[in-house]
């Protein structure tokens, strides 16, 4: 059932791809595990997908250390500065830098643990109240010197997207992030790369696709229906 649905998924972004003469290849399956049980976890390992995404520093170190076979954290829920420490180490990629504040204490913890850490800027095109992430002139504001940081690799821009019935609505927003990327190589700052757009997830990854993501993050379309009551 699961990995059925993980299949469905890559069924899925083949098709987006070939609408817009992409390669499957550019295009990573973050599968995002939040709240389910390492067990499936590992039942997805077992078959092969290495990418895992989750949003709680707690939960992350917790799979880190309980997972049977290793595979790839990625972060992309918000970050406090007083909890970098826990993890600089433990993943591979940090998708929510959303201040420069922020990734200066990843620096100053990476620089610590002698490690290199990727990371994503976060950007809150949509401005909403309820979402982390800069807006597009603070991003412009602070990237520069975000390169400078000892222990950081600038790998792209992150976006979550507002939540819609109709994934069409959120094609501009995946446009404007593109564009803002390609604005932003174009500037052709110190260690800033832009080669990562990670946006998209189960109600809208083959628009964001469609639109240039090179990550989506999928919960829902791949482990079902997520049960915070407990
Ligand atoms: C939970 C979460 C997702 C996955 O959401 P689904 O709609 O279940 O695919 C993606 N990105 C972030 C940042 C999330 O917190």
């Amino acid at each position: 059932m699961l990995v059925e649905r993980y299949e469905q998924v890559e069924e899925n972004v083949k098709k987006a791809c070939q609408k817009v003469n992409r390669s499957v290849d550019e295009i990573t399956i973050i599968a995002v595990s939040k709240t389910k049980p390492l067990s499936m976890v590992e039942e997805l390992r077992n078959h092969g997908v290495m990418e895992y995404g989750e949003n709680k520093v707690q939960e992350i170190t917790r799979k880190f250390e309980e997972v049977s076979k290793p595979v790839h954290w990625h972060l992309i829920g918000h970050l406090q500065t007083n909890k970098v420490k826990y993890i600089v180490d433990k993943v591979v990629m940090i998708h929510s830098v959303d201040s420069l504040k922020l990734a200066k204490q990843i620096s100053k913890e990476a620089q610590k643990k002698g490690v290199q850490v990727p990371v994503l800027l976060q950007v809150n095109l949509a401005h909403e109240d309820s979402k982390f992430g800069m807006s597009k002139e603070e991003l412009l504001e602070n990237i520069q010197e975000i390169g400078q940081l000892e222990g950081i690799q600038v790998k792209g821009l992150m976006q979550i997207a507002p939540y819609v019935q109709n994934p069409e609505d959120n094609r501009s927003y995946f446009k404007e992030m593109k564009q803002l990327s390609i604005d932003i190589e174009g500037k052709n700052f110190d260690n800033v790369s832009m080669s990562v757009l990670s946006m998209g997830m189960t109600n809208d990854y083959q628009v964001a696709i469609e639109e240039g993501a090179t990550m989506i993050r999928v919960g829902t379309g791949i482990f079902g229906e997520r049960d915070y009551s407990k």
